[in-house]
């Protein structure tokens, strides 16, 4: 039974929607998506958190970033702080995606600042681990992921993995509309887990959501967050449509 960990569906609109398309997209969003227990989470592009959050009224749905530079303030062009998240109300950031691994030099060491200055200051991350193509066919994914969350939760306390969200993005999967299959994703959250446990301790490996994100949509969530250590997803390309995301969220739902 997952009724330990909570469920969350975060969207991650990556850089997409400008000011007009951010207030539009989130009205049709606040529209279909009714409160609930579970956390339906949706991380904007920085410069439209702020309208972002003016524009929202429900409660329903809550605001993250697509990441959170480590220091409080200081001479790193480009970035932004916990601090400026904070004063707009935003606790949750994404970490360490891949897109950030790939073209903007992130690594396992960056993605343990980020996160560690997150959590010392009361903002969840949303740790992305997760192999290519060719690590899959080497068979070396669970050793990439071992290397990934051991190089990333660096010094990590119990309470501060409890404070924290893993996703499981196969970079095969993202965005090229080709998912992981329920096995697979399994497979590797299930792993996820046991590796957290050996890390921390069975309990707090079995309180710490870990999501699934690769090509998740409307069609395929059902089966995906049926499987038993995937307690939600991130989802990208299904997340700029209200349709999609709100299935999703309802499939999610239904969980409970
Ligand atoms: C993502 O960006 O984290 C993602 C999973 O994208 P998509 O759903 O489009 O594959």
């Amino acid at each position: 039974m997952k009724v330990k960990r909570k469920t969350v569906i975060a969207g991650n609109w990556k850089m997409n929607k400008n000011k007009a398309e951010t207030v539009e997209l989130l009205k049709e969003m606040e529209a279909k998506i009714s409160k609930s227990d579970i956390k339906v989470l949706l991380c904007l592009p920085y410069i439209n958190l702020p309208i972002a959050s003016e524009t929202l009224e429900s409660g329903a749905i809550e605001l993250g970033a697509e990441n959170c530079h480590w220091a409080a303030k200081g001479a790193f062009t480009g970035e932004v702080s916990r601090d400026m998240l904070l004063s707009y109300g935003i606790k949750h950031s994404i970490i360490g995606h891949s897109e950030r691994r790939q073209y903007f030099g992130e690594t396992d060491e960056t993605v343990n600042r980020r996160s560690i200055a997150c959590l010392e200051n009361g903002i969840t991350p949303i740790i992305c681990v997760g192999e290519n193509l060719e690590q899959r066919e080497e068979g070396i994914t669970k050793d990439l992921i071992k290397e990934q969350l051991i190089k990333g939760l660096a010094s990590f306390t119990d309470e501060m993995i409890s404070n924290t969200i893993i996703a499981y993005e196969p970079i095969w999967a993202i965005g090229t509309g080709k998912t992981a299959t329920s096995e697979q994703a399994q497979e590797v959250c299930g792993f996820i887990r046991s590796l957290l446990a050996d890390m921390f301790s069975a309990d707090v490996a079995d309180r710490v959501s870990i999501l699934y994100g690769g090509s998740m949509n409307d069609a395929n969530a059902e089966e995906l967050l049926s499987m038993p250590d995937i307690d939600g997803g991130l989802i990208g390309g299904a997340s700029l449509k209200a349709d999609s995301f709100s299935t999703i969220v309802n499939i999610a739902k239904r969980r409970l």
